[in-house]
C-alpha cells in the first residue's frame, strides 16, 4: 500500500516541463496529484506538484526538470 504524505504544505520544489517535452503522454499517467496537462510541451502546475518525481522517472527525454516553486 504505501500512501504517501501530502507534501502540499511544505515543498519549495516543483518539477518543469522542457521544450525537449516529445508530448508523448507516459508522465500524465503517473502523476498522483493530476498536476500535468497536455501542450506543447506538456504543463505541471507548480501549486499542485508535490515533488514525488514520478514524471521525471517515466519520460524518456529528460524533461522533467525539478525548479524552486514561484520563481
Ligand atoms: S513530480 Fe510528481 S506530482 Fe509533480 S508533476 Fe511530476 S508526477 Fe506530478
Ligand atoms: S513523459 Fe516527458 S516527453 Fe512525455 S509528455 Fe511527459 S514530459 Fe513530455
Amino acid at each position: 500500500m504505501g500512501a504517501l504524505p501530502s507534501s502540499h504544505y511544505y515543498n519549495t520544489m516543483s518539477y518543469f516541463i522542457k521544450k525537449s517535452c516529445i508530448t508523448c503522454g507516459l508522465c500524465i499517467a503517473e502523476c498522483p496529484e493530476g498536476a500535468i496537462t497536455e501542450g506543447t510541451p506538456y504543463i505541471i502546475d507548480p501549486a499542485l506538484c508535490t515533488e514525488c518525481g514520478a514524471c521525471d522517472e517515466v519520460c524518456p527525454v529528460e524533461a522533467c526538470q525539478l525548479v524552486k516553486k514561484g520563481t
